[in-house]
């Protein structure tokens, strides 16, 4: 999955430090991330890309956000107009927004690209105070926004959504979302409500997007997912009762039952949680 990028090492223990030499900056403008494309493999049409060292873009980085560590290197965040992008070694800079970097090489920096851009929105987001509308500050102990107004303290924001395959003996519920560009075979996902439990969420999301029961509700993995600010939890359960399928078309535009060895997992991308989990279906005995 996206952020299994070893033998690299993510550290994101939160350090209020200011860039070295051979820091990374990730300069961002709105919601996008200004980055060097490299080249394009053609094996994989994945496009290769690159970030700027503080040392090589010194005079356009004034006020830098530490982000995370991976293996010794610190990223950090700094804000940009557009027109003030820096050359770098004579090389545009060019902004991208997240659904570009979902498909970009090596996956060290498609992982550091999607945290960064996850980090970015909350920063984004939250320039002023929620209830008194104060200019928040930066904590220097911990990844935490505070008012100096009014005390209130302001922490990453992350969204718990579920990712839900539903086992009817020989055969998994599959789905196609509406409207979306990811045309693939995906599985029930939703996200969790205030007050409620996972598990709920499991049971509710089928309910509501397939009309079915489900029983036998367990934990496969989870996964960090900055596209959409998520941490998403992978379950796997069983149809609990009648199998008749009543699809939430306001959501989906496919749900039907495909027999376990019918899901393609020939060069599936399992940079996803969905895709790790149809891979990992399709094995099972
Ligand atoms: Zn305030």
């Amino acid at each position: 999955m996206i952020q299994d990028i070893a033998p690299y090492k993510f550290n994101n223990e939160y350090r209020h430090i200011m860039p070295e030499e051979e820091s990374i900056i990730m300069f961002f403008c709105n919601d996008k991330l200004a980055v060097r494309e490299k080249h394009k493999d053609s094996s994989n049409n994945k496009i290769h890309i690159e970030f700027p060292r503080y040392k090589t873009v010194k005079e356009a980085v004034k006020s830098p956000i530490y982000l995370f560590e991976i293996d010794g290197v610190s990223y950090f965040r700094q804000y940009i107009e557009e027109e003030n992008i820096p050359f770098w070694e004579e090389n545009n800079l060019v902004l991208q927004n997240r659904f570009y970097f979902r498909v970009v090489a090596p996956k060290v920096a498609a992982f550091a690209s999607l945290t960064a851009l996850h980090l970015n929105g909350w920063y984004e987001n939250n320039r002023y105070c929620g209830k008194c509308g104060q200019k928040l500050q930066n904590s220097t102990e911990e990844r935490m926004l505070y008012c100096p107004n009014c005390d209130n303290m302001v922490y990453p924001k992350i969204a718990p959504a579920v990712i839900v395959a539903v086992l009817n003996k020989e055969k998994v519920l599959v789905t196609k979302y509406k409207g979306r560009e990811y045309k693939n075979y995906a599985l029930i996902a939703g996200f969790n409500e205030i007050g409620e439990s996972l598990e709920a969420t499991v049971e509710r999301e089928v309910f509501e997007e397939a009309g079915v029961k489900v029983k036998n509700i367990r934990y496969y993995k989870s996964q960090p997912w900055g596209m959409a600010d998520n941490i998403l939890a992978g379950y796997i359960c069983e149809l609990n009762g009648d199998d008749t399928i009543t699809m939430d078309d306001n959501e989906l535009s496919v749900a039907e039952w495909m027999d376990k060895k019918d899901l393609n997992t020939e060069n599936i991308d399992t940079s996803s949680l969905t895709n790790d989990m149809i891979k990992y279906i399709s094995q099972m005995k």
